[in-house]
């Protein structure tokens, strides 16, 4: 029937609530609500936040497996960032320059929305908006880096992204070897699992029906079925993200990805002084594959990235959630980059699935005449995102053609992944490839062939 939930994942952020997790009493009869939504992350509990504040009299139920903020919105690293998977040069072609740049925008205006949201909330989920800092370490990356503001640049995005040169890099973040970077102002730091908590208790108090423990087996129009109880609704709002093959019917729509985090101790202020990040900025550098981190808000340094297998028939356990060798090369990777780190205790290690659409292009949409909306596909870039999705899903609900309803990933249609094992052996591929384009860019100070061979599948960020 229902009701029983997976433990909590090592996340030092879950670990860091105020109170335990107490699950809410799972769905347990036959229920009629306008809004039904699948998932109790980020992406369904905006939406059911910003729709039941548009109309207090909408009835709106979420149904959650295990409880609000299990996935990827309680673990993530914490970067409300206005990162998009697709770069702004393949959203104008695809979309169009003016439409791109509305993107861009709507995703700077997100981030600091999301400040003003938790604020409404009255939370303090440590957030402090110190920008994004990264460095080049290489004259590859350099190289990378200066593309980057001028690609910026011909968008008239000149501001947003400032190249520095090694000294002022260097006082931002002070890795090993950097030459120079860039900084955007636009990314806070946050504390994600304080965040989706409370926003899952303000949600609860604006009185929509949360039912924890309460997995989806199937949806179709108008239905959600699950153990307890069969939801009927006007609409229903598929919010399952890196989850989402579970659901019958969707196993090629979105591949999951693992990410895997580590967090130190608490630093000591001359460590911090050594490192930088005085204003909080997140960081990585210019390698392929992607690494992450951030200082919190107690003085720990949180630093995460790819590298773990993707598994067969897009399968999501919690046992995939750590991973000893990829936990190892983080440390490894963090002490590279920060000699200081090199022997700190490791206090927290965990990971989870994120959510990849074939072409790699986030999309939100609702079918008018199935009543079947969705959001997702954000890769790693969902924070931020699934703001700008709960509002634009408020709007589509209510039937309003707005600016938000009007952005170019609106009804956006990936196309499925591969049938297994091509899945598989294409996923596995492109995430060792990008480990090894990295070693064969410091073996031969060459843009990587294999980089470059693979982007369109591994995504370009
Ligand atoms: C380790 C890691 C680091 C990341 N770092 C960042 C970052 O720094 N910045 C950033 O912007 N993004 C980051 N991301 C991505 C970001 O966290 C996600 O894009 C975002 O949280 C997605 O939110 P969501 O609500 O769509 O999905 P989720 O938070 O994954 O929520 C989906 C929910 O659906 C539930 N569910 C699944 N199946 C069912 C079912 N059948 N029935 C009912 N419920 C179901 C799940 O239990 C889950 O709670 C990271 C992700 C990971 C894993």
């Amino acid at each position: 029937m229902g009701g029983e939930v997976t433990a909590p994942p090592p996340s030092l952020w879950l670990d860091g609530l105020d109170s335990p997790i107490t699950p809410t009493r799972p769905l347990a009869r036959d229920i009629d609500v306008d809004v039904a939504i699948v998932g109790a992350g980020f992406t369904g509990l905006w939406t059911a936040y910003y729709l039941r504040r548009a109309r207090p009299e909408a009835r709106i139920a979420i149904v959650e497996k295990e409880f609000a903020g299990f996935g990827a919105s309680g673990r993530n690293g914490g970067w409300a960032s206005a990162l998009l998977p697709t770069s702004l040069a393949t959203l104008a072609r695809e979309h169009g320059r003016d439409s791109a740049l509305a993107f861009d925008a709507a995703m700077r205006a997100s981030v600091d929305e999301l400040i003003t949201a938790a604020r409404d909330i009255g939370t303090d989920a440590h957030i402090a908006k110190g920008g994004t800092v990264v460095v080049a370490r290489t004259a590859l990356q350099w190289e990378r880096a200066r593309a980057e503001v001028r690609e910026a640049n011909e968008f008239g995005l000149g501001d947003h992204l400032q190249l520095l040169d090694r000294d002022a890099a260097a006082k931002r973040l002070n890795a090993t070897g950097t030459l120079g970077g860039t900084f955007t102002p636009d990314c806070a730091v946050i504390q994600p699992a304080r965040l989706v908590r409370a926003l899952a208790a303000a949600v609860s108090g604006l009185g929509v029906d949360l039912y924890e423990g309460t997995p989806a087996t199937a949806i179709s129009p108008h239905k959600v079925i699950t153990p307890g109880g069969e939801i009927t609704a006007t609409h229903v709002i598929r919010a399952t993200e890196g989850y989402t093959a579970g659901l019958p019917g969707y196993k090629r729509a979105v591949a999951p990805v693992y990410s895997l985090m580590i967090a130190t101790a608490p630093l000591s202020d001359a460590q911090w002084q050594e490192i930088g990040l005085a204003q909080r900025e997140t960081f990585s550098d210019y390698r392929h594959l992607i690494v992450y981190g951030q200082r919190t808000a107690d003085g720990r340094m949180i630093f995460g990235g790819r590298g773990a297998p993707y598994h067969f028939g897009s399968a999501t356990r919690p046992e995939f959630d750590t991973h000893a060798k990829v936990f190892t090369k983080l440390h490894a990777s963090l002490a590279e980059m920060f000699p200081t780190l090199a022997n700190v205790a490791i206090t927290h290690r965990w990971g989870g699935a994120l959510g990849i659409a074939r072409d790699w292009h986030a999309s939100v949409g609702l079918d008018s005449h199935t009543g079947l909306g969705w959001a997702g596909g954000y890769v790693g870039d969902g924070v931020t995102t699934t703001n700008l999705a709960g509002r634009t899903l408020r709007d589509l609900i209510l039937g309003e053609d707005t600016a938000l309803t009007r952005l170019p990933w609106v009804g956006h249609q990936s196309r499925r992944w591969e049938m297994e094992p091509l899945r598989w052996i294409g996923a596995n591929a492109g995430l060792a490839a990008m480990s090894v384009a990295d070693a064969e860019e410091h073996l031969t100070r060459r843009p990587s062939m294999i980089a470059r061979a693979l982007s369109p599948l591994v995504g370009g960020h």
